[in-house]
């Protein structure tokens, strides 16, 4: 909302008694309540840094510090989104003056003697400009704010919250370059649940909603590695991205999931295992300039397809060999 008149900070810079208190009164008969004051430049500056004023009254001439050098010492002062309108006033009425101003960090200026009309009506100006500044960093904090979510929502899974597949595809990706470059190892983890259409079938699409969560915050506790990603792959399987880390390891956080999960001991009549269990594929390789990310996948896949084979609620995977 706009703000009032009354709630303004004003700030007058003037050596002059006189002066000052003539610009006072002006301000205060047009409803700024109180004025901050300041008689030399750096008084002027001390003033700033502790009121963050939204306008300041600048003498060009000051005893100590020539206004203009106050202005640009105000603008190297200014915190990121803050903007406080500088006038200058002069009575000098050279062009050259003016543009020196307004290089140094001023907005406007006024020719001295300041007439009441003249400074209410700059007053007024300013504080639209004040105003407009303010919604603009308003628009734009709830902008960033806005990305930030999209972001973090694109890259979400709905359901689980963990990583979707988009984010677990780009994850992927840095990884493997960032362990070609240091021709370290990379594995893969694929985790499926077993029998899970039957648990639909048995307990409804909620109750396997609800299983599916379970699973995947397991996953993302098997993930506490910056490295490591835990993502929905799809559907009820799940990928674990382990950087840096060599098929003994992989198999060995793999083993750990499969337990954690078949602990929880979610019933699960129509499994031969009585409760929810997974079935793991591991893969590793160190990534090579001629090989892409979809070599692991699809080895992880093909161990995944064995675990289920070879009975579920197992782990099988082995380092790949390239020629
Ligand atoms: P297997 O042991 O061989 O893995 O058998 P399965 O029944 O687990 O595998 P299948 O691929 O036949 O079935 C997967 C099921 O997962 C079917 C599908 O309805 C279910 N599913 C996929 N996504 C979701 C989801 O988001 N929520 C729920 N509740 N079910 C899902
Ligand atoms: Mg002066
Ligand atoms: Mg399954
Ligand atoms: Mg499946």
């Amino acid at each position: 909302m706009n703000k009032q008149i009354s709630e303004l900070k004003v700030l007058v810079v003037e050596d002059s008694k006189v002066v000052l208190k003539g610009l006072c009164n002006y301000l205060e008969r047009m409803g700024i309540a109180k004025p901050l004051t300041a008689e030399t430049g750096l008084a002027a500056i001390e003033v700033y840094s502790r009121e963050r004023p939204d306008i300041i009254l600048l003498d060009a001439m000051l005893p100590d510090i020539e206004g203009f050098d106050v202005a640009q010492r105000i603008r190297a002062m200014e915190r990121q989104d803050d903007w406080t309108a500088i006038i200058f006033l002069t009575s000098m009425s050279k062009d050259e003056d003016l543009a020196h101003g307004i290089a140094a960090g001023g907005d406007d200026y006024l020719m001295k003697p300041v007439s009441e009309v003249v400074l209410k009506s700059k007053i007024k100006a300013m504080q639209r400009l004040v105003e407009m500044q303010r919604k603009l960093v308003d628009t734009t904090h709830q902008l960033n704010a806005a990305n930030k979510e999209l972001q973090r929502l694109s890259t979400t899974d709905g359901l689980t919250g963990i990583a979707n597949r988009r984010l677990f595809d780009e994850l992927m990706s840095r990884e493997w370059r960032r362990c070609l470059r240091a021709k370290k190892p990379m594995s893969l983890v694929m985790v499926d649940v077993d029998f899970f259409k039957l648990y639909n079938d048995t307990y409804g699409h909620q109750a396997g909603d609800a299983c599916l969560k379970a699973v995947a915050a397991q996953m993302a506790r098997s993930a506490p590695r910056a490295s490591d990603v835990a993502a929905r792959y799809g559907g009820e399987e799940f990928a674990l991205i382990l950087g840096n880390t060599e098929i003994d390891g992989a198999i060995w956080v793999a083993n750990h999931i499969r337990q954690n999960i078949a602990e929880l001991g979610l019933v699960h009549k129509k499994s031969s295992f009585g409760h929810v269990t997974v079935s793991c594929g591991v893969a590793s390789l160190i990534p090579g300039e001629k090989m892409t990310p979809k070599a692991l996948i699809a080895a992880a896949d093909q161990a995944l397809y064995l675990a289920k084979e070879k009975g579920r609620n197992r782990v099988e995977g082995d380092q790949i060999a390239f020629p």
